[in-house]
């Protein structure tokens, strides 16, 4: 009889150096450690510095240092997704060669009249039959209309049909950066990463993930979408309201902060108390469906 494989949770936090850490990133990092740490998973720490005219010097040092005096404990050394640029451009030429993908050289300009959709303008499919010969291209990825069905664990039952929807998506920027849909569905998969808690931001683009993982035939992950932080009247957190950058000198605090916001229950006993301890109630009593179902959490349960 075969061995059973017993596939073991290996999680991630796949944060962008574009600058510190802020509660919005804070809660979905606690909540991916607490969720891989609760199954006795792996829990990877994956900086995705691939889009350096986003990014801020040192930023990724900043990060690194802020999850660790907060207490988190990641498997393995960090890694750098720059440094997995051949795995995203053998992807990029897999897809070309088999026909899924193809070259497109329309400008923003040319697109600027495209309709737009739930995940912004609709590629109209200009250059998928062919286009001039030029440099300056970017590679787009072919979607059908088949409905890309999954499952979110805090989302419930989601269904994107792409082709209406995006239309083709680029995987390979005009400037020649890989597209983050690539990098992340490749990287997810090549890193055995089994389960993907992020925030709920990201939800539109995992179809586009499956949807590449599907062609390149590689697997696709679990997923849960936590809530994003808002500010109290509603609007998205930007710098002067949520968005500024954690508190290095009051880690317990705001992690208890953090594990209300994320609807678990930490006892009073844990006020005063260190890290280590917090963390290990948290592991013990992490409660990922105290979140089902929830969109937004206002900033005020961080104060
Ligand atoms: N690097 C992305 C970000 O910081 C997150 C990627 C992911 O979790 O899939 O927004
Ligand atoms: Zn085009």
């Amino acid at each position: 009889m075969p061995a059973t494989e017993i596939q073991t949770y290996v999680g991630r936090f796949a944060p962008s150096p574009t600058g510190p850490l802020h509660f919005g990133s804070l809660l979905a990092a606690v909540a991916s450690y607490l969720d891989a740490r609760h199954a006795n998973g792996r829990w990877l720490l994956r900086i995705e510095d691939i889009d350096p005219p986003r990014e801020q010097a040192g930023a990724d040092i900043e990060i690194i240092e802020a999850l660790d005096r907060y207490g988190f404990e990641w498997d393995g050394p960090v890694t750098y997704q720059s440094s997995f640029r051949e795995r995203h451009r053998e992807a990029v030429e897999r897809l070309l060669r088999s026909g899924w993908a193809y070259p497109c050289t329309c400008s923003r300009r040319d697109l600027a009249q495209a309709a737009r959709g739930p995940l912004g303008r609709i590629y109209p499919g200009t250059c998928r039959s062919g286009t001039r010969q030029s440099d300056d291209v970017a590679v787009r990825v072919r979607t059908t209309d088949e409905a890309i069905c999954f499952t979110d664990r805090l989302q419930g039952a989601q269904s994107q049909r792409l082709e209406s929807q995006s239309g083709d998506f680029v995987i390979l920027r005009r400037d020649g950066l890989i597209a983050y849909q690539l990098a992340v569905a490749v990287d997810d998969a090549e890193q055995g990463v089994t389960d993907v808690v992020r925030g709920l931001d990201l939800l539109p683009s995992t179809a586009r993930q499956i949807h590449l993982q599907r062609l390149l035939g590689l697997p696709t992950q679990t997923y849960a979408h936590v809530p994003l932080v808002e500010n109290t009247d509603g609007s998205k957190l930007s710098k002067g309201t949520g968005a500024t950058p954690i508190p290095l000198d009051r880690a317990p605090t705001t992690l208890l902060a953090t594990l209300a916001a994320l609807r678990q229950r930490p006892p009073k006993s844990l006020s005063g108390a260190p890290l280590p301890a917090i963390w290990d109630w948290a592991v013990e009593h992490w409660d990922a469906r105290a979140l089902a179902g929830q969109r937004n959490i206002a900033l005020q349960h961080y104060c």
